[in-house]
């Protein structure tokens, strides 16, 4: 079973793929991690992108979707969970045509629904813990680059929603309870 996690930035989106990681053996394939990783250790690929990115600007869509197909190459587990990917309708064409390729299919499409304020106090939120825990914050958890990085979600990413709408994939769970709740909600969705 292979599901996409749809919503804003600080929705949960990562938080969820993780418990189902550890409770389903699902793999999840987050390309904001991927990114991350390819930043710190300094690749050709990480050092293009890495301003961007801090700005709270999308990379480009053939990058994501290059690092997207590296991992259908691999072994699919319990089912991909696609985390932060597809964010553009070009992405999410070249999904349904790797998924294909690649002999597996697209299960469902779950939207997390949150409200703009929750979401910048999340973030904010998470800055202020990591710094609090003597960590480095995000470099796009500032107020600045959540501002670029909502706008995006709004201009770029959220026609998403009704593209997976017109193909029946949709499915919307509230994303502000507490993190069990919105994992039972999942899981609603998935064995149903
Ligand atoms: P995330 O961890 O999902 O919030 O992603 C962090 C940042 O990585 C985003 O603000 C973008 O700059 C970049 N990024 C992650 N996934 C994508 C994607 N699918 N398309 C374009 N940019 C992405």
């Amino acid at each position: 079973m292979n599901i996409i996690l749809l919503g804003p930035p600080g929705a949960g989106k990562g938080t969820q793929a993780q418990k189902l990681v550890d409770e389903r053996g699902m793999i999840q394939l987050s390309t904001g991690d991927m990114l991350r990783a390819a930043k710190t250790s300094g690749t050709e690929m990480g050092k293009k992108v890495a301003a961007v990115m801090d700005a709270g600007e999308l990379v480009t869509d053939e990058i994501v979707i290059g690092l997207i197909e590296e991992k259908l190459q691999g072994d699919h587990g319990g089912g991909f969970i696609f985390d932060g990917f597809p964010r553009t309708l070009a992405q999410a064409d070249a999904l349904g045509a790797l998924l294909k390729a690649y002999n597996t299919t697209l299960d469902a499409v779950i939207a997390m629904e949150v409200n703009d304020e929750v979401l910048v106090q999340r973030i904010l939120g998470r800055a202020e813990e990591a710094r609090a825990a003597g960590k480095e914050a995000r470099a796009d958890d500032n107020e600045e680059s959540l501002k670029v990085r909502l706008m995006e979600y709004y201009k770029k990413t959220s026609p998403l929603i009704g593209y997976y709408h017109a193909k029946g994939q949709l499915e919307w769970v509230p994303g502000l309870g507490a993190i069990d709740e919105v994992s039972a909600a999942i899981a609603g969705v998935l064995d149903a």
